[in-house]
């Protein structure tokens, strides 16, 4: 029998956050909880405190943190309570703990995500930004310290469980021809560009296939989610954009598959539920039980493919554009996208002026080598500057 994993969970309170407190909590046997972080919300941190009695809990927020240990307190409850960024690296990086589930939304996640690859860390990478911004200096700490890293991302779990030996580190591409990558195409699929323009926060965020939080909505529903995937996907896989042809399946029960030399087209298929891909990760290299009910294929009954339209949906021709040129472009590309989507949200701009923000970032870009983790978070503050400047201009 295993031994007792110690598992810290990035971004506790979020939808990935939840649904991996789900699955261990259906395996006390192999998992124990260790840290629980999150911005702000102290009512759901609370609660996931009073069940997994963590011996840290993380706030990003101070006035959170202070709420939460006083609850805490008054309850005779005896997880410990920090605050800060410092803090998230230092649990994520805690020489006790086994698995770290990165799933903080956005470029927030990257320093607390890497410290976890350079400590050796079984990863399980949910936030995709991370990767999107900083994929060499990632891949490379990963190698570098011998890290397991096992994407969460449906697509990217499907793909790694379609190649032909994933046991090791260094991913195994034998007679690997590309990679077919699934998109749902998002709730907007059939909308034409007119009608996109009148687009409201809630239309965007409500997934036909997916429950999720607001910015990984808004990305599925602009398409930005399938382009920053393709990026996460060159990094994970070693390949490049050329290697990978988007398909759009509306039906989200393919969830990517890989292509072989022979012909022959290896497919992960399940329900569109995230506890799938968490279980994989979490068991590794196990399957353990996941709460996800079984397909019923018969039921599901029509699977369709169709290709992805970049005229209705830019955002996947700008990620593929920044994938190219390569560099800062990709760290600019994200932090100009989570800019535009944090405007949509505010309702300060339409939804189909987040991929105009974009592109303008990308224009006044000047490209760099991400040699340093300073050149990457320089790279990302500097395309946020431009696009509240892009933004200002459009109100
Ligand atoms: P979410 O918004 O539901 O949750 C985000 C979590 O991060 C919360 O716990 C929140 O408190 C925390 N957080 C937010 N901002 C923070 C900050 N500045 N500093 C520290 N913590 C912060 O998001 P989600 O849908 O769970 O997505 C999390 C990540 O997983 C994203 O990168 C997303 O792209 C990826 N992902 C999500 C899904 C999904 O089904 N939800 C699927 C694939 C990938
Ligand atoms: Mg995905």
């Amino acid at each position: 029998m295993q031994a007792l994993r110690l598992v810290t969970v990035l971004g506790s309170t979020g939808s990935i956050g939840v649904s991996t407190l789900d699955v261990i909590a259906r395996h006390p046997e192999q998992f124990e909880v260790y840290a629980l972080t999150a911005r702000q919300s102290v009512a759901v941190m609370l609660e996931q405190c009073q069940q997994f009695r963590p011996r840290y809990a993380v706030m990003l927020e101070p006035e959170a943190a202070a709420q939460l240990r006083q609850q805490l307190l008054a309850q005779g409850l005896p997880t410990q309570v920090l605050s800060g960024a410092s803090n998230l690296v230092e649990v994520a990086a805690d020489a006790k703990v086994d698995i770290v589930m990165a799933a903080i939304v956005g470029a927030a996640g990257l320093a607390p995500t890497l410290a976890a690859a350079q400590q050796g860390k079984q990863v399980l990478l949910a936030n995709k930004e991370a990767l999107v911004m900083a994929g060499g200096l990632f891949m490379s700490a990963v190698r570098d310290a011998n890290a397991v890293l096992l994407p969460i991302d449906s697509e990217h779990n499907a793909i790694f469980q379609c190649l032909p030996s994933n046991a090791q580190a260094q991913i195994d591409k034998r007679g690997f021809r590309k990679i077919l990558l699934t998109a749902s195409g998002g709730p907007f699929r059939d909308w034409s560009a007119e009608a996109m323009r009148e687009v409201t926060p809630d239309q965007a965020c409500a997934h036909p296939n997916w429950d999720m939080g607001r910015k990984i909505s808004v990305d599925s529903a602009t398409l930005m989610n399938k382009g920053l995937e393709l990026i996460e996907a060159c990094w994970l896989f070693d390949v490049s954009a050329a290697d990978i042809e988007i398909v759009v399946h509306p039906q989200s029960i393919v969830h990517s598959m890989v292509q072989y030399n022979d012909g022959s087209v290896l497919a992960q298929l399940g329900n569109p539920d995230m506890r799938t891909p968490i279980a994989y990760g979490l068991g590794w290299p196990e399957r353990i039980d996941s709460g996800v009910a079984d397909l019923d294929i018969v039921a599901a009954g029509q699977l369709d493919f169709e290709a992805p339209d970049e005229q209705r949906f830019p955002c996947l021709r700008l990620a593929r554009e920044a994938v190219e040129r390569g560099g800062i472009c990709m760290a600019a590309l994200n932090a100009a996208n989570e800019v535009a989507v944090e405007a949509f949200l505010e309702e300060r701009i339409s939804f189909t002026a987040i991929a105009e923000v974009i592109e303008q970032v990308l224009q006044q870009t000047v490209n760099a080598e991400p040699v340093t983790l300073n050149v990457v978070q320089q790279a990302d503050s500097t395309a946020r500057l431009m696009a509240r400047d892009v933004i200002s201009g459009m109100s």
